[in-house]
């Protein structure tokens, strides 16, 4: 596909610093950093996107003051120790021509913990938030004081480290936020009351951090449009607060999103899931640069250079931040520059590796491309020693994944897939309502297996004498699974159904359905939703403390409010115990009563998979390697399935 990308190629000066292209990477937090400093692993996390392309680098948030330090694995800025981090990045980046800013932020009364123990919060006021629920002490103006010098002296390791610009995070409701939200400062002093007030400790950290960088680094300012919470600022707040920015001259970008954390709802436009419109923040970014003559960037679902280049045709903003992109594809930018569209391996939206790691304490990685995140250990993908014809069993994303790698290796593959399209479980969850975007997925993979140029064998079962007939030196078994039926007494009676079959359209569900959710992931409150729109009374029992439970939490929390929009039931802590008639019967999972459901037209089973194993053991006499990767080891996500699938090949 050629597409000309006329607007996204086009360099962008900013104080006399030239962004080679509109494409940068936010600053997002990646676990890569050591004893709280920037390292090897980390510098080499930013080159990657910064050969494959990328303009701008943002450097994840950096703790400017030693109070707010908390894990170790956040960058501590206050200390002398992170410049030789941030020079290691500097230079990892540099090499390829891309520029790189750093990110200081506090998050006040967003604030976690240290060693298990709960820190102390310090906001502008003790206002309590809705997400941490943390109650803050007011800070006293020594306090705000000590921050601002502090954020100075922060400003200067940067600047001792080579970076080109700074950042400073007054986005998603952070200690900045707080201060200019009227809500959440209520002081009586210089700092709270008027809205000139309000911003003084922006203008001050402005202030300070530029005294610090001299006059030409770049300097910017993260902020969220419309914060989206009841208690948040609203897009005319941020207007009027823009037009203060505007009138800083030390200032030189602002960097626009939304959303907040100081709630579950804006804390999902943190890092919004696949159901969030593309370039959604674009428009509000496009009335902020109506009305400044800084530049403007903007991040928020831009994942395809062909989504950038039209916001930037409709003057929007100066750069798109494609964070998520550019993690899944680091080589995007330079595939879009050379016309080849059709090569990136797309963003899907589904934060399970990126954002999804970060809450789980670690290193970021995405579930498409295992590379990100251990380019020290992954990077340089290594030819075969000898050239092996390797039979890949199955068609999902483990078996995709493993014929593409071990084909780029130089091995002669083939691909069999019993059924007539390639997929497998994501040919499934794209079914679900807001979910299509996941099937992109398989569009990449299919990509990656025509130019590492595997033969595909759709239709073609695989079994004992298929294997004997063909010799391959290796089979990699990549069959998948099945669902799971648990030994509980479900009447001949009862209209049941699993799952799939109600993906696949083969259920007429009546008109009260419940859905008994063993495993809390995106298939229970997935086939939740689609039966409610469908017109179905949903009641969704879950054997967890909450419905998507194992689902990364911004997705779930969206997904959350989609149910209770859609009024359906939720009940947790409910094992499937039996069902008769048109009688469902769970347990409490804690306190082993009873929990009755009547007047059941159909039982939906979302109770799991088991793996599929007959090929492996059809196998186990002849003399051949075998390799098992994904859900026929062990039905997980699609995240296992492709690591495996990726770590598999390279071992052939
Ligand atoms: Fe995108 Fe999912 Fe990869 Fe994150 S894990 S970068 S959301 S594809």
């Amino acid at each position: 596909m050629r597409m000309r990308l006329k607007h996204l190629f086009t360099p962008h000066e900013i104080r006399g610093h030239e962004l080679k292209n509109r494409i940068f990477s936010t600053a997002h937090q990646t676990i890569l950093a050591v004893d709280g400093s920037p390292d090897d692993d980390m510098a080499a996390y930013h080159e990657a996107r910064a050969k494959g392309g990328a303009a701008l680098v943002v450097v994840e948030s950096a703790r400017a003051y030693g109070g707010d330090v908390t894990q170790s694995y956040y960058i501590d800025a206050s200390r002398d120790e992170c410049i030789p981090g941030y020079q290691k990045i500097a230079r990892a980046v540099h090499r390829h021509g891309t520029k790189v800013f750093g990110q200081l932020n506090h998050g006040g009364r967003i604030i976690g913990s240290y060693r298990g123990l709960r820190l102390v919060p310090h906001a502008p006021s003790a206002i309590p938030d809705h997400r941490f629920h943390c109650m803050p002490r007011a800070m006293s103006t020594e306090h705000i004081k000590e921050l601002v010098k502090a954020f100075g002296e922060a400003a200067a390791r940067l600047m001792e480290a080579g970076l080109d610009g700074i950042e400073l995070a007054a986005s998603h409701g952070m200690l900045m936020a707080q201060f200019l939200n009227p809500l959440t400062n209520r002081r009586d002093d210089v700092y709270g009351g008027t809205e000139e007030n309000r911003y003084r400790f922006v203008a001050e950290l402005i202030h300070a951090v530029r005294a610090s960088m001299g006059e030409d680094k770049v300097l910017g300012i993260r902020m969220s449009a419309e914060e989206i919470e009841p208690d948040g600022i609203d897009a005319a707040g941020w207007l009027r607060i823009c037009s203060r920015l505007n009138a800083e001259s030390g200032l030189d970008y602002l960097n626009v999103t939304v959303g907040s954390m100081m709630g579950l709802g804006g804390s999902i436009h943190v890092v919004p899931p696949m159901q969030i419109e593309h370039a959604y923040t674009a428009p509000k970014a496009g009335a902020i640069k109506a009305m400044v003559q800084k530049s403007v960037f903007v991040a928020g679902r831009i994942n395809q250079p062909q989504i950038a280049e039209q916001v930037l045709a409709n003057d929007q903003a100066d750069m798109c931040g494609m964070t998520r992109a550019l993690i899944s594809d680091p080589e995007m930018p330079n595939k879009a520059r050379a016309g080849r569209l059709d090569d990136i391996r797309a963003c899907i939206g589904c934060n399970q590796a990126c954002i999804g790691h970060y809450h789980q304490g670690v290193g970021i990685s995405c579930i498409q491309h295992p590379v990100t995140g251990r380019e020290r250990s992954l990077d340089v993908l290594p030819p075969a020693e000898v050239s092996r014809r390797v039979l890949v069993v199955g068609g999902g994303p483990a078996g995709m994944k493993a014929a593409s790698t071990a084909a780029l290796r130089g091995h002669r593959v083939v691909l069999c897939e019993s059924s007539r399209r390639l997929g497998g479980q994501v040919l499934l969850a794209q079914a679900l309502p807001g979910r299509d975007e996941f099937g992109v997925l398989v569009d990449n993979f299919k990509r990656e297996l025509e130019l590492a140029d595997v033969e595909v064998r759709l239709n073609t079962p695989v079994d004992e004498s298929y294997v004997a007939e063909h010799q391959p030196d290796v089979v990699v078994i990549a069959t998948g699974a099945t669902p799971y039926r648990p030994e509980v007494d479900i009447a001949d009676d009862v209209h049941a159904a699993d799952a799939w079959q109600v993906l696949l359209g083969e259920v007429n569900p009546g008109a009260s359905v419940v859905v008994a959710d063993w495993r809390c992931d995106w298939v229970g409150v997935g086939v939740a939703e689609k039966l409610a729109r469908e017109g179905c009374n949903v009641r969704l029992c879950v054997e967890g403390v909450h419905a998507g439970q194992n689902l990364q939490m911004y997705l779930r929390d969206h997904w959350a409010g989609e149910l209770h929009k859609l009024g359906v039931q939720v009940t947790p802590y409910a094992r499937l115990f039996g069902a008769d008639g048109d009688t469902v019967y769970f347990q409490h999972a804690s306190s082993g009563e009873p929990i009755v459901l009547e007047q059941v037209d159909t039982l939906v089973m979302a109770q799991g998979h088991q793996p599929q194993i007959a090929l492996e053991q059809a196998l186990m006499d002849l003399d051949v390697i075998v390799l098992l990767v994904g859900d026929c080891l062990s039905p997980r996500s699609a995240e296992e399935a492709v690591y495996e699938g990726y770590m598999a090949a390279r071992e052939i």
